[in-house]
């Protein structure tokens, strides 16, 4: 990495440090030319996804709005932070492993809702009630057989 002030090339790093969620690396240079001292970043490469909302509108994936509705979801759960955020990586990785695109909204629910009614069956209905199409009793119905149907 070139001295962002001297343009030298012979720079070291002097300290390596994880950030959000281990998916950002900070490291400390230095230049040994001038002295200078400067910071990079090394990130994943996101590939960029696009979401066909049911409007008919479209935009891209926001991984930081599913995770914001896993939050909510459990809100009431003693689930532990750390634990939500795994759950979040997983989904963003079925997500992301989904053939064709761009992907709909209603595909993205789906596979939220399928990776909670796995986990937590509670936590699955609250999803399901609020992002999902429920608006009579017998949805709710439904959506709380498809559970049983797997026990
Ligand atoms: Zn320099």
């Amino acid at each position: 990495m070139r001295c962002p002030e001297c343009q030298h090339s012979d720079t070291k790093v002097m300290a390596t440090r994880l950030q959000e969620n281990a998916m950002v690396i900070r490291r400390r240079r230095y230049c040994h030319h001038c002295g200078h001292r400067f910071s990079t970043l090394e990130a994943c490469c996101v590939p960029d996804l696009v979401v066909n909302k049911r409007d008919g509108s479209c935009e891209a994936f926001a991984p930081q709005k599913i995770l914001i509705a896993l939050q909510k979801t459990f809100k009431k759960d003693a689930r532990s932070e750390e634990n939500i955020r795994q759950l979040h990586q997983q989904i963003i990785k079925i997500i992301y492993g989904q053939e064709g695109r761009p992907i709909t909204s209603q595909r993205i629910g789906d596979i939220v809702s399928e990776q909670l009614r796995q986990v937590d069956p509670m936590a699955y209905i609250r999803f399901v009630s609020v992002y999902k199409d429920i608006r009579t009793p017998s949805d709710l119905l439904s959506a709380v057989q498809s559970i049983s149907q797997d026990s």
